[in-house]
């Protein structure tokens, strides 16, 4: 049988390649499993992290890039939604704690730099890294939010928060087997806060999530297309696999000008 590992992606490795590869990049994607309207999988954040994780490594490794994935995370930061059945939450504290663990075994063998692919929008790695930096100062660590990595208002009517336009259409193009009909969908409208201060987002607090949307979702998913979620993830992929083999070729020691 014909073998079809890829070698960015550690779960596929062998400890034959492992430990004659001279990783400098280690891509980790870390999503949520949680309810995305009626129409698409619980898992959707995951796929989504995976596949522009993966595929950034496959174009950064065609350019001699030494990337490579690690497995994907799968739960994120869900206190908002625990009313909802099955959604899984990582409180913040534990998330910090896995992600120390994975970058001391990093450091242990000298891959000095991480980029979390992120997918969740409760997710927020931002605060952990500074924090991340006084254990191991020797690693650099910087998180993505894949769905800001282009312009998502060029490629769609109304992107939405959660399961709308732009994650219905990427889930299209990266599984569309796992993807009801639009017909099962809700409209995904979702209500404002009644202060104006948090309704204009410059107070900023956590959402009550089955307070604010009857069906999950935020956005209507209604406009959603496999090509639209094609050509955005396109353009995605490119400018990660783009950052990735920048950041193969960085100094560490030497990141400004
Ligand atoms: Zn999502």
């Amino acid at each position: 049988m014909e073998k079809t590992i890829r070698p960015y992606v550690l779960a596929e490795c062998n400890w034959k390649a492992v430990k004659e590869t001279r990783y400098t990049v280690a891509i980790l994607p870390w999503g949520a499993t949680e309810a995305h309207n009626y129409h698409l999988p619980y898992a959707t954040d995951n796929f989504q992290a995976e596949f522009v994780a993966i595929e950034g490594a496959r174009k950064a490794w065609e350019k001699e890039a030494k990337v490579i994935v690690l497995p994907t995370i799968p739960f994120g930061v869900n206190t908002g939604q625990m009313d909802i059945s099955l959604c899984m939450n990582m409180s913040p504290s534990t998330q910090y704690a896995v992600l120390k663990d994975v970058v001391e075994v990093l450091n242990g063998h000298n891959i000095q730099k991480l980029v979390i692919i992120n997918s969740h929008g409760g997710n927020n790695f931002k605060q952990m890294i500074r924090e991340l930096s006084l254990d191991f100062p020797k690693v650099f660590v910087c998180s993505i939010n894949w769905w800001q990595a282009s312009n998502a208002k060029s490629y769609f009517d109304e992107p939405g928060d959660h399961a709308g336009e732009l994650e219905t259409s990427a889930m299209l193009h990266i599984a569309p087997h796992l993807v009801l009909s639009l017909d099962d969908a809700g409209n995904g409208s979702a209500k404002k806060f009644k202060i104006k201060g948090l309704q204009e987002g410059w107070v900023s607090a956590q959402r009550q999530w089955t307070q604010v949307t009857k069906d999950t979702g935020v956005g209507n998913p209604v406009r959603a297309t496999q090509k639209k979620g094609k050509a955005f993830l396109d353009v995605v992929v490119q400018n990660v696999a783009d950052f990735l083999e920048e950041l193969h070729q960085a100094d560490v020691n030497n990141m400004y000008e």
